[in-house]
């Protein structure tokens, strides 16, 4: 029998312990850590509420979930409650798949400014994470700025500009979406530091922004190049930069019937954020291309904002023992392989990009690299002792381990707090989510 360790719920975890269970059959047995005592990951805390379908994987990992060789272990630490050095004392192999969870700095001055946040904090608001449900971003000013032309910077722009009842059938989270329907933001301004052609959109989630009951897109017509030039773009991004085209050559007058505008500010990169305690504007600087590289121009300009919300990527947790890559913020690894017994994959991996479905390939590669490693004698003679040892462990540390049947009932207990049409209202404390499942 050989006994796996995955820490982290999310996609890449639960495809990890799929593939695992598809290799070894019967000869396996897998244990799903998570810090929270809820599974799922960013596809509870990440995935934005109003794109359900997206969210609807998880019914494939309750599969995995539910099968006799692999078991939840919510609402336990790893680098805190446990080490990485006591679970390898205990299994076979240990998998990190914690994502990217941690916001990156912009590194610039005025990030510490009340009212300017990462994007994991502010989507981890509205999403209901115990971490950032009481964030409290004022959005009683004017103008909201969001750093980055990527798909998480269009998910916060368009739950910026969404209202009541284009909330209908989400899952956001009660206070966000009053905070969100009382919201006097009527600009946003999406800041990108090079152009239309590099931006990092695709084309649904793009298309969306000309679909909202109360804001419009509007794009400078100036800023685009020559659409012959779109012939060279890969057939995604040719997609994008035909709706960006589509925005552009919209009347004014018909952008004017929405009370919102969602403005598409490109070749500025941010260089300071100002204001007297709470964010007041942003300086930034013109930029150029060069070889694929946004350079500035030394001309400055101080856009006002009442609201920062910097979405230009996450990096992963470092864990006490475990090697970590600081420029590239992820753990250390040789396409996953750590240490010995030691492997990583998803976001902790390669990096926060690719979407839910990337984590498939990942995790079936990582297991197929572990059964490499047991063949070839380096995971011992398969003698770890896994979940008994574990639950000798819990025991004796006294953790309060949450299962699957737990999350079951916590899963009940949002499903009949839900306001109608929603298909729940999180919990979004921990100590409210380990009484539902008492
Ligand atoms: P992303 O796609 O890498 O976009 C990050 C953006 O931030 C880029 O426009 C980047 O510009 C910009 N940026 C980075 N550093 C910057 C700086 N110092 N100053 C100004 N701008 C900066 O990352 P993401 O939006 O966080 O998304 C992460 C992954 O999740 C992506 O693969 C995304 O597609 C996926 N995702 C998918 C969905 C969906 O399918 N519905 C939703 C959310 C997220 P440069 O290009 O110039 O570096």
């Amino acid at each position: 029998m050989r006994h796996i360790a995955i820490i982290g719920s999310g996609p890449a975890g639960y495809y990890t312990a799929e593939a695992a269970q598809k290799h070894f059959g019967d000869d396996v047995r897998v244990d799903i850590f998570d810090r929270l005592p809820v599974p799922y990951g960013l596809i509870r805390t990440g995935v934005a509420p109003d794109h359900q379908s997206i969210k609807g994987v998880s019914r494939r990992y309750e599969k995995t979930a539910l099968s006799q060789n692999v078991r939840f272990v919510g609402n336990v630490a790893v680098g805190t409650d446990v080490s990485i050095a006591q679970l390898q004392d205990l299994y076979d192999a240990v998998v990190l798949a914690t994502g990217a969870p941690q916001d990156r700095d912009l590194g610039i001055p005025g990030e510490d400014l009340a009212n300017c946040f990462g994007s994991a904090a502010f989507v981890g608001w509205y999403n209901g994470h115990p971490q950032f449900a009481g964030l409290a971003p004022d959005l009683s000013g004017n103008t909201a700025v969001v750093i980055g032309m990527g798909n998480v910077a269009l998910d916060v722009a368009r739950m910026l500009a969404k209202k009541g009842s284009e909330f209908d059938g989400s899952d956001i989270v009660g206070h966000a979406l009053d905070a969100l329907s009382a919201s006097k933001i009527e600009r946003i301004v999406l800041l990108g530091r090079r152009g239309p052609h590099q931006i990092m959109m695709t084309p649904k989630e793009l298309g969306e922004l000309g679909q909202l009951d109360h804001a419009a897109p509007h794009v400078d017509k100036g800023d685009l190049p020559d659409e012959a030039e779109d012939a060279i773009l890969e057939p995604g991004l040719r997609k994008s930069v035909a709706l960006l085209r589509e925005f552009a050559a919209t009347p004014e007058h018909i952008r004017a019937e929405k009370r919102i505008a969602i403005e598409f500010a490109f070749f500025v990169q941010p260089r300071a954020l100002m204001g007297d305690g709470k964010v007041e504007a942003v300086e930034v600087e013109h930029t150029r291309l060069e070889r694929g590289r946004a350079v500035g121009t030394g001309e400055v300009e101080r856009l006002p904002a009442d609201l920062v919300i910097s979405c230009i990527g996450y990096r992963t947790a470092p864990i006490p023992g475990v090697p970590f890559d600081e420029r590239q913020g992820r753990f250390a690894n040789d396409d996953g392989r750590i240490l010995p017994g030691l492997y990583c994959v998803g976001w902790a991996k390669r990096g926060p990009s690719g979407t839910i479905g990337t984590n498939k390939p990942d995790g079936f590669g990582i297991v197929e690299k572990i059964a490499a490693d047991i063949a070839s004698g380096s995971l011992g003679r398969g003698d770890k002792t896994g979940r008994d040892g574990f639950d000798a462990l819990a025991a004796e540390k006294g953790l309060d381990v949450v299962t699957f049947r737990d999350w079951k009932k916590i899963e009940e207990a949002e499903a009949a707090a839900a306001r109608e049409g929603s298909p729940r209202e999180k919990f979004i404390d921990i100590e409210a989510m380990i009484r539902a499942a008492d």
